[in-house]
């Protein structure tokens, strides 16, 4: 499971791995899946990125980072952008409690949807 997380960049959920493993292993369960991602994270190998119970995603990449996410097909993706470290300190200044880390995600529309919205846009113009 680490390996298939390491080899991919998709922020796949739990059901996609879960689909993933299965052609390898049929006899795996949903509940394994779920069972070796909490352990997985309990260990640090890998991050949760919660996106509200089925939705949520893993990732191999540790490091700390943003997201990009669409609004149209889900996608997440990796954006490099540098860290506001500021913010952690501007947080812990503002609350009681001890700030760690923070997490961004950047809601949007992903360039493949915004290539699909665009030929559709043309097909209509064509069809006038
Ligand atoms: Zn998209
Ligand atoms: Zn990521």
């Amino acid at each position: 499971m680490l390996e298939l997380l390491g080899q991919t960049e998709i922020h796949p959920t739990a059901d996609w791995l879960y689909q993933q493993l299965k052609k390898e292993f049929p006899s795996l369960s949903m509940g394994t899946v779920y069972r070796n991602l909490n352990v997985l994270v309990e260990q640090k190998l890998i991050q949760k990125l919660p996106f509200g119970s089925t939705h949520d995603r893993y990732e191999a990449n540790k490091n700390p980072h943003y997201h990009l996410v669409c609004e149209n097909c889900g996608c997440v993706q990796d954006f490099d952008m540098p860290q506001y470290t500021e913010i952690n300190d501007q947080a812990q200044k503002m609350s009681s409690f001890n700030i760690s880390r923070h997490r961004i995600d950047f809601f949007g529309i992903c360039e493949k949807c915004q290539c699909k919205n665009k030929k559709r846009k043309l097909k209509g113009i064509y069809n006038e």
